[in-house]
């Protein structure tokens, strides 16, 4: 048995009151952030390949770059690798990105993918899962901000939090992460679960020298006291 699996065994979803008492902080700390969402999955799914590996900043320059060049996602499909390269390329990892965003296309086609606002959710998730190099964290983002459906993008400020809080069991695998995260969603605003935990990763809970004694959750995070 792996010390993940180790470790999730014994681990137990903490109370229902405890969590929500988390989420009230939060909010208290940082303010209550509203979903707005777009209805444009398609333009979510390819800003959600462009924001791997990079900062908010360059994977915005690098979509703008991308939309002025091609203003029509049929364009992209019809342009060569190495012109979706070029126009990607302040974002990094162009050429794999690129490769990427084209097979999705693709494989995509015609479809807008506006009925992923109405089927079931597992459906939905299944099927962009099924599209060349998404995972869950890139179909939970298209179904959460495209449409404000139940999920919980788990990334890795989400992880770290979410872990270190007891949200999460130690050394869970993302895939696992976000099955559990689901059953946050069902109690709990998924947006905001999902914003209020990466504003405290970036703020507070850094991955290095996290500052517990400004925390607002110390009383509460296992980690901290
Ligand atoms: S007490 Fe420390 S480890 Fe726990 S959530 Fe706050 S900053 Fe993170």
């Amino acid at each position: 048995m792996t010390r993940a699996s180790t470790s999730s065994t014994r681990w137990r979803r903490p109370p229902r009151r405890r969590v929500a008492e988390i989420v009230a902080r939060l909010r208290c700390f940082y303010g209550a952030p509203r979903l707005r969402p777009h209805g444009r999955p398609l333009d979510e799914l390819v800003l959600t390949v462009l924001s791997q590996n990079t900062s908010d900043r360059n994977r915005d320059v690098a979509y703008v770059r991308l939309r002025e060049a091609f203003p029509a996602w049929s364009d992209v499909r019809a342009a060569p690798v190495e012109a979706i390269e070029a126009a990607i390329r302040p974002g990094g990892l162009a050429p794999t990105k690129a490769r990427r965003i084209r097979a999705i296309l693709d494989a995509i086609g015609d479809d807008d993918l506006a009925w992923l606002a109405d089927a079931p959710v597992a459906q939905a998730r299944a099927f962009l899962c099924s599209l060349p190099g998404v995972g869950r964290k890139t179909a939970a983002c298209v179904l959460l901000f495209s449409f404000g459906r139940p999920e919980v993008p788990v990334d890795t400020h989400v992880h770290r939090v979410a872990t270190r809080l007891g949200l999460l069991p130690a050394g869970v695998p993302l895939e696992a992460a976000h099955d559990i995260a689901l059953r946050y969603a069902n109690d709990f605003d998924p947006y905001e679960f999902h914003v209020l935990l990466i504003r405290h990763g970036r703020r507070l809970c850094a991955a290095r020298n996290p500052k517990c004694g400004s925390c607002p959750l110390r009383s509460l995070c296992p980690t901290g006291r």
